[in-house]
């Protein structure tokens, strides 16, 4: 046992330091199970965390202001065939949401919706101008494959980040569980988007479909050769009505195990500690922030269209309150 964890920690400080961060010796870590181990390998990415990025965690604001979607993820809550009820925030409701989040002293607006092509080019360009010029808060976009021709309107619009989840690198993983999608389309979104010059997001679901370690680790690995600004990790969570509601949630070990590991090789990304895994487990996000994490995502969708955007279900709800607190037990420092 005493030469086994000899084993780890040597393969710990080759991964962290980039002496070899081979797939093997990712899947090595990834798949760690004893305690002492796992205690290393979140240490070690809370140091990364401190010393690269420092104690702050940075609080964003989310506006869901379209639930349309055109496609089928087999995942997704608010796919194209679910029977949920649809709305389309107007113009309006979206800037008063976005003046809410900047009085609560949040200066980033992450703007997301489902592939909803109502929103048409000229039309996210009017509402990103009309933010911009309300409130000059950061503007995150987050609407899923549009053509590149798009993309560059949005920049110049005034669009500073984008988000757009890979959700899995495996070519059989991603077109299974998203049946009108293909991966090389999506990659291809995001090395336009950082072409372009976006601060640029990606991130992974843990525990799709026939997903494997090995899977995960290669995630990781495209996050680091694609020098990714903001990588989201979260757990598979069920959604009711979907082709998978009942296959079992994501692994919430192997969720923070992910974060931490992708701390060790984007030692500079945004990390969020995601809703997702707050749902599955309680402490879930101070238990991401310990592991590396230094993002929350606080969700300012008015209440009344809150019900109608559940990718996955009983999707928790964090206030402004309980996320200062998360932060402040974790002994970290709000950042807004
Ligand atoms: Fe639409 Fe996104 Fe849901 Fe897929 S995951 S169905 S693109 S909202």
């Amino acid at each position: 046992m005493e030469n086994e964890n000899k084993e780890f920690i040597k393969i710990l400080k080759d991964v962290e330091s980039g002496t070899d961060i081979s797939i093997q010796n990712l899947v090595a870590l990834l798949e760690a199970e004893e305690e002492q181990e796992v205690v290393a390998l979140f240490d070690a990415a809370n140091r990364v965390r401190k010393e690269q990025v420092g104690d702050e965690v940075y609080l964003r604001g989310i506006i869901e202001f379209s639930n349309y979607c055109r496609k089928n993820c087999k995942y997704c809550g608010i796919r194209a065939d679910s029977c949920v009820r649809r709305y389309r925030l107007s113009y309006d409701e979206i800037v008063e949401t976005a003046l809410n989040i900047k009085d609560s002293g949040i200066n980033t607006v992450i703007l997301q919706s489902g592939e909803d092509l109502w929103w048409t080019t000229k039309r996210i360009t009017k509402l990103v101008s009309r933010i911009k010029e309300e409130t000059d808060m950061v503007i995150t976009l987050s609407i899923g494959e549009r053509e590149k021709s798009e993309y560059e309107v949005f920049k110049e619009a005034g669009v500073d980040k984008y988000l757009l989840k890979i959700e899995s690198t495996n070519k059989k993983v991603f077109e299974t569980a998203h049946p009108d999608d293909a991966l090389t389309y999506r990659v291809q979104c995001s090395k336009w988007l950082k072409e372009l010059g976006y601060t640029n997001g990606s991130g992974c679901i843990i525990g799709l479909p026939e997903q494997t370690t090995f899977d995960i680790a290669n995630d990781i690995l495209w996050f680091k050769k694609m020098n990714m600004d903001m990588i989201g990790i979260g757990p598979f969570v069920p959604a009711l009505g979907t082709p998978l509601e009942d296959d079992p949630a994501g692994s919430t070990q192997m969720v923070l195990k992910a974060v931490a590991m992708t701390r060790l090789l984007c030692k500079k990304a945004f990390l969020p500690a995601t809703t997702a895994l707050e749902t599955l487990e309680t402490d879930g996000q101070r238990k991401a922030l310990n592991a590396g994490a230094n993002v929350i995502m606080l969700n300012f969708t008015p209440q009344q269209y809150r019900k109608d955007y559940q990718i996955y279900s009983n999707k928790k709800a964090i206030g402004f309150e309980n996320a200062v607190k998360t932060i402040e037990q974790a002994g970290r420092i709000v950042k807004f």
